[in-house]
């Protein structure tokens, strides 16, 4: 099958050990309230990146073969920032791939934690022939933000941290889009605890891996505008590894709406203080929206990154409307 196992994960906590943070789990008294179970939150915001994708990127720069001359993605976003980041760390390469639609501030972004950024084209698709173009003629390695085994075992590094800190934790609710971290996690926990409960959590429209799951192969989805922008995008038709996974560890996959995650980005602010991206506020949403019942605790969720746009974030905590392309939010000022 997939051929993942606990030593790979304990081999990517050796692996990157020092490159990324061991970060805090903390408690949430509000939300633990709300579940009448002890809640507690594993702030991946702490990265130096802001985000848990640095684990997966660094181990996968670890597994590098002497003389490999360099490392290639197509991601803007956290995982670009990760591999950015582990790649100056390990004095790798690193060509970041992106199309002339990508705004300026996340170009700006990437080359500024030191990766080479090629703009290519005027879609995704055309960024990616460019980065294959790389791979076939110039030897770098692709990396996938979510179906690589080194990405795979280096965000399960999470999972060992989650249960050395509370061995007695009954659930983990972790946030899904391309389901490598989940996928990580899951492995690690369940080969410590086989009886603890993994519950997914993505928003409820364009969430590729609940609906292949539904259709039990990888499928397409449209890609639709988000608060949770960082679970968007596919899974690959031709999925090696999180998809299995997911199917195989996953004991739910829970779906929240925009309007749900907008209120607990306010939560998450106002109780917890935390400034977190709408991907990472998924659990605190299913959590708040009545979508968790029979939570016995004590329960960890991921809070996966705060890159979030920040004129979007002050919108939210004012209370005001959001409009994310074609779609329009209505604002709700936060009162619990
Ligand atoms: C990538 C990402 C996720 C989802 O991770 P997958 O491995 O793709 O499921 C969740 N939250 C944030 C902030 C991310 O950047």
């Amino acid at each position: 099958m997939h051929g993942l196992a606990l030593s790979d994960i304990m081999a990517a906590r050796r692996a990157i050990a020092g490159k990324a943070v061991e970060t805090p789990l903390v408690p949430s008294p509000f939300l633990s309230d709300r579940a009448g179970a002890e809640f507690l939150l594993k702030l991946e915001i702490c990265q130096p990146i802001g985000a848990f994708k640095l684990r997966g990127a660094a181990n996968a720069m670890a597994a590098l073969s002497d003389g490999t001359p360099g490392v290639t993605c197509c991601s803007t976003g956290n995982h670009g920032r990760g591999v950015a980041w582990a790649a100056r760390t390990h004095g790798v390469r690193a060509v970041v791939c992106m199309s002339e639609l990508v705004p300026e501030v996340k170009v700006e972004g990437i080359r500024a934690l030191g990766a080479e950024v090629r703009i290519i084209g005027r879609s995704q698709d055309e960024a990616q022939v460019e980065s294959d173009r790389l791979v076939a003629e110039e030897g770098l390695v692709a990396i996938s933000p979510f179906d690589d085994r080194h990405v795979i075992a280096g965000q399960g590094t999470i999972g060992l941290e989650l249960l050395e800190a509370r061995p007695d934790l009954e659930a983990i609710l972790v946030p899904v889009s391309g389901g490598g971290l989940v996928a990580g996690i899951a492995l690690a926990a369940k080969a410590i605890r086989p009886d603890i409960r993994i519950i997914g959590i993505s928003m409820d429209r364009g969430a590729a891996m609940h609906a292949s799951l539904e259709a039990e192969r990888p499928v397409e989805v449209e890609e639709v505008v988000s608060l949770a922008d960082s679970l968007g995008g596919g899974i690959g038709l031709d999925n090696r590894f999180s998809f299995a996974l997911c199917r195989d560890l996953l004991d739910e996959l829970v779906l929240v709406t925009e309007a749900e995650i907008y209120r607990a980005m306010q939560a998450l602010y106002y109780e917890d203080r935390i400034v977190c991206e709408g991907g990472s506020a998924v659990g605190a949403a299913a959590l708040l929206a009545g979508k968790l019942p029979g939570l016995k605790g004590p329960v960890a969720s991921v809070i996966t990154g705060r890159n979030v746009d920040m004129q979007v974030h002050a919108d939210i905590m004012q209370g005001r409307d959001v409009r994310l392309g074609g779609m329009l939010l209505k604002g709700e000022r936060y009162g619990p």
